[in-house]
């Protein structure tokens, strides 16, 4: 596939288009934050920004999502009626989404569509409806360190285009056949913008200098990695607000509950943490992760060790830093990861 060129100046006829038969969603400032947007034109588009505040994990994995709805009326002769939730009706566009974000939805694929046969049919249907544009880092964040965990700032994985900002114009490299239909009407992009792009990817995977060593993780047994000395120490500042995997890109802990009135109900999906007490009570009234300690462990255990032996080697984290950023508490998901690695 070869490598297109749109003049920013013409992006408008580009996203117009795109959303006369799809929803298209974009990355936009809110006075101090970034968060996503549904959009109908470039002009609120950004290019200069570090990440939105929230990763997109929503469009797929919403924070709350009705799964089906039901009427359970004593009434009725037939009793107990369940309808599921409708497909979506319409393709979305999730366009400049970063590549850490986009890689997330690769690992989160593995989580939800482990079984081919018994994919969770709401995540499913709404990856196969999406089409996901990427814009390439320029300048990461200090606290970013995609390049540690099988990524980076120009990561073309789980993409279908990936657009890199080259001041006027946009190199456009489609990556699929979905990819390859969006660009069907651009031009081919000359040389130099294709040397451009490549010389722009080398300085921003060189500007990310924050690393992670997971080699003794690795090498290490499970047992012998859970009883490291540091979890000793990294929880007592943890306040187990969970703030960390809500802002996660990777993060899928959930909820299922019945909320019903009268004879009518929803079955609802909620997201959930590990970081919370409630999250694993039992209602025996036993709970296996019932101290602080047993919680901040899994998180950094399920990422690091649990995730890549039962999913084929993926890490359970992109190093989009987001959670470094969030934490009250200033707990450093880098700090936490070579500590371990000790
Ligand atoms: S954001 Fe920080 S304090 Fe809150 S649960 Fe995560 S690690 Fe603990
Ligand atoms: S663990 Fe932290 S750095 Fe890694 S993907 Fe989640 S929020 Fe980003």
């Amino acid at each position: 596939m070869h490598d297109k060129i749109i003049a920013k100046k013409d992006l408008d006829s580009f996203v117009r288009s795109l959303a006369q038969s799809r929803d298209v969603f974009a990355p936009v400032r809110d006075k101090a934050s970034m968060g996503w947007a549904q959009i109908d034109s470039a002009d609120n588009l950004e290019f200069d920004f570090l990440n939105t505040d929230f990763s997109p994990k929503a469009f797929f994995f919403p924070q709350n999502e009705r799964l089906m709805h039901f009427t359970n009326s004593s009434r009725d002769e037939d009793g107990m009626i369940m309808e599921e939730e409708p497909p979506r009706d319409r393709e979305q566009v999730l366009l400049n989404i970063r590549p850490c974000d986009a890689k997330a939805f690769c690992v989160l694929d593995l989580v939800f569509c482990q079984d081919e046969n018994a994919p969770d049919v709401y995540w499913k249907d709404k990856r196969d409806k999406t089409v996901l544009i990427g814009l390439a880092c320029k300048a990461p964040c200090p606290t970013c360190f995609c390049t540690s965990v099988n990524c980076g700032p120009h990561h073309e994985e789980g993409l279908d285009m990936l657009l890199v900002d080259l001041g006027e114009d946009l190199l456009a490299r489609p990556l699929t056949d979905k990819g390859q239909e969006l660009a069907a009407d651009l031009q081919d992009a000359p040389q130099e913008a294709v040397d451009q792009a490549a010389g722009q990817k080398k300085a921003s995977e060189e500007a990310i200098t924050s690393t992670v060593d997971m080699s003794k993780i690795n090498e290490r047994p499970v047992l012998e990695e859970y009883e490291h000395p540091y979890f000793d120490r990294v929880f007592e500042a943890c306040i187990n607000c969970g703030t960390c995997t809500f802002y996660c890109p990777t993060c899928h802990c959930f909820d299922i509950q019945d909320e019903t009135q009268d004879e009518f109900g929803h079955r609802v999906r909620n997201w959930d943490t590990c970081m919370s007490w409630l999250f694993t009570h039992h209602t025996s009234g036993h709970n296996p992760r019932g101290t602080k300690k047993d919680r901040v462990r899994q998180r950094f255990m399920h990422k690091f060790k649990y995730m890549p032996i039962k999913l084929g080697g993926a890490i359970g984290c992109v190093g989009c830093g987001r959670c470094t950023r969030k934490c009250p508490v200033n707990i450093d998901v880098r700090t936490v990861v070579n500590s371990m690695n000790e």
